[in-house]
C-alpha cells in the first residue's frame, strides 16, 4: 500500500512538472526507487510479523508442553482442570478425573537405566492418548503419573475409560522392558467441589489402588 501511495503521489507531481525531457528521466528514476523502497518496507514488516507469530507459537508450546512425552505439562493440565470445574459448576455438566501411575516404575530405571525409563514413559503416553476421546485432555502430572480430564462424563463412564487404558497398558509390549501395569484413581465432580478437592479424591483413590495390590481402578 505504501509503495502504491508513494507511486501515485510522485506520478501526479511528475505529470505536473513534465515539460522538460531530463526532468522526466529523473522523475522515472525517483519513481522506481520510491516504489522499491515501499515494497522493501512492506516485505520487512511482513517477515517480522511472521517471525513474531512463530516465536509466540513456540513460546506457547514450550510453556504448556511436557518435553519428554509431548503431553500437556502440569501447569497446562492444572489450568484445564480449573476451566472444566468452572464449566461443570456453571452449566451443571458432568466431569470426571482420572489419575494414573505406572506400577513399580522405579525398577525400570534401576534395572535398565534412566534412558529406557524415558522410552517407557513416552510409550505409556501414547497408549493413554490412544485410549481417550478428542474432547478429553491428558497431561503429565509428575514423574510417572498422569492426569486425564473427561468432560461430560460420569464416574461409571470414567471407570470404563480407565479400565480400557488399564487393559491396554497391561497388554502392551514396551520396548526392552516388556509388560508393565498401572494403577488408577477416578473421581467425579460433585456440588461444592473445586479443582483441588476433585483431584484430591482421585489421588486418594489412586493411593487405595496401590495399597490393594496395584494394576486396578478405585473410585472416590
Ligand atoms: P509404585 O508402583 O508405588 O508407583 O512404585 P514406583 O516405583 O512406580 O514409584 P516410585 O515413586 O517409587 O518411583 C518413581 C520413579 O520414577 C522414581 C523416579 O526416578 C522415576 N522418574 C520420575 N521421573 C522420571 C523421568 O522423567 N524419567 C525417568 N526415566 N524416570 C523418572
Ligand atoms: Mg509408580
Ligand atoms: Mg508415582
Amino acid at each position: 500500500v505504501s509503495a502504491s501511495v508513494i507511486l501515485f503521489i510522485v506520478a501526479l507531481s511528475g505529470n505536473y512538472f513534465s515539460f522538460h525531457n531530463n526532468f522526466l528521466l529523473m522523475h522515472f528514476l525517483w519513481l522506481s526507487s520510491a516504489f522499491s523502497f515501499g515494497l522493501l518496507s512492506a516485505f520487512i514488516i511482513e517477515k517480522s510479523n511472521k517471525l513474531n507469530f512463530l516465536n509466540e507459537m513456540n513460546l506457547e508450546y514450550l510453556a504448556t508442553t511436557d518435553r519428554l512425552t509431548g503431553l500437556n505439562n502440569r501447569l497446562k493440565i492444572e489450568n484445564n482442570v480449573d476451566e472444566e470445574v468452572d464449566r461443570a459448576k456453571r452449566y451443571n455438566r458432568g466431569l470426571s478425573i482420572i489419575l494414573l501411575d505406572i506400577d513399580d516404575f522405579k525398577s525400570v530405571n534401576d534395572e535398565y537405566g534412566h534412558h529406557i525409563g524415558d522410552v517407557v514413559l513416552r510409550e505409556f503416553a501414547t497408549v493413554i492418548q490412544d485410549g481417550i476421546r478428542k474432547v478429553d485432555a491428558v497431561g503429565r502430572w509428575g514423574g510417572e503419573e498422569f492426569l486425564i480430564i473427561l468432560p461430560e462424563t460420569n464416574i461409571k463412564e470414567a471407570e470404563n475409560v480407565a479400565e480400557q487404558i488399564r487393559s491396554k497398558v497391561e497388554n502392551y509390549t514396551f520396548t526392552v522392558v516388556g509388560h508393565k501395569t498401572s494403577s488408577f484413581g477416578v473421581s467425579e465432580y460433585v456440588q461444592g467441589d473445586n479443582s483441588r478437592s476433585i483431584i484430591n479424591r482421585a489421588d486418594k483413590a489412586l493411593y487405595k489402588s496401590k495399597g490393594l495390590g496395584k494394576n486396578q481402578i478405585q473410585t472416590l
